[in-house]
C-alpha cells in the first residue's frame, strides 16, 4: 500500500487519516522530519495556516517539508493546506512563508464573514460520479493561477460563482474545501491514485535497464 503522511501539527488530521486508511493507504501522521522519510505522498490538512506554519518552523519541519514537496513528493492540500502550497498569498501576514510549489495566488478567508461556513456542489475534474459536496470553512480561493495549473473545480452559484476552488499542477493537488468532512472519499481517491501511479513509475525507473 502507498504510505501517505498527514501533516499533524494542527488541524483536522484524524479525518484525513481515516479517509486515507479507508482507501487502503498506509496513512501516518507526520510531526517530525524523520517521519517524512519514506512517505509516498503527503496531505496538508485544514486548520489555521498561520499556526501550522509557525509550528512547522518552530519544530524544524518547514525546511524538510519544502525540500520534499519541492523535489516532487505528491501532495494534497485542503483549505489551510492550499494556503501552505501557494506561491503567493493575499490577506496573509506579510512574513508568512509558504512551501511555494503551486503557481497560484491564494486569497485567505476569501468568502467573507457572511459565508464563514457553507456547503455547495462542485464538479471536480477527474472525479467521476457527479459533483462533490464542498464544505467551505473560512476558506481561501484561488485568485489567479499560472499556465501550468489546471483548474479542476469552480464555485457554481452565488456571489463567488466562477471562483477556482480545486486545482492541480502535476502531482500537487489542492482544494479550498474539506472532502475529509463529508464521508465522500472521491477526491482523496484521486490523490491516492496519483500517488500509486507516481510510486509505480518511480519503481520502474529504479529497475536496472536490460536486467533480467
Ligand atoms: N482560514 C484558514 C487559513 O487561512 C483556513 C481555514 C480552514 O482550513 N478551514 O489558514
Amino acid at each position: 500500500a502507498p504510505r501517505i503522511g498527514v501533516l499533524a501539527l494542527q488541524g483536522d488530521v484524524r479525518e484525513h487519516l481515516a479517509v486515507l486508511g479507508g482507501l487502503g493507504a498506509d496513512a501516518t501522521p507526520v510531526r517530525r522530519p524523520a517521519e517524512l522519510a519514506g512517505v509516498d505522498g503527503l496531505v496538508l490538512p485544514g486548520g489555521e495556516s498561520t499556526t501550522m506554519t509557525k509550528l512547522a518552523v518552530r519544530t524544524g519541519l518547514f525546511g524538510p517539508l519544502r525540500d520534499a514537496v519541492g523535489s516532487g513528493l505528491p501532495v494534497y492540500g485542503t483549505c489551510a493546506g492550499l494556503v501552505l502550497l501557494a506561491r503567493r498569498l493575499i490577506d496573509a501576514p506579510p512574513d508568512q512563508p509558504t512551501l511555494g510549489v503551486l503557481d497560484v495566488t491564494v486569497r485567505r478567508n476569501a468568502f467573507g464573514r457572511q459565508a464563514e461556513s457553507f456547503e455547495a456542489p462542485v464538479a471536480v475534474g477527474g472525479v467521476p460520479g457527479g459533483p462533490v459536496t464542498a464544505v467551505f470553512i473560512r476558506a481561501p480561493w484561488v485568485e489567479s493561477a499560472g499556465p501550468g495549473v489546471e483548474v479542476l473545480g469552480r464555485v457554481e452559484d452565488g456571489p463567488a460563482a466562477g471562483r477556482a476552488v480545486a486545482v492541480r499542477q502535476g502531482d500537487v493537488l489542492a482544494t479550498s474545501f474539506h472532502p475529509e468532512l463529508t464521508g465522500d472519499d472521491r477526491v482523496h481517491r484521486l490523490f491516492v491514485d496519483l500517488v500509486r501511479e507516481r510510486r509505480a513509475s518511480t519503481l520502474r525507473d529504479d529497475e536496472p535497464s536490460g536486467g533480467g
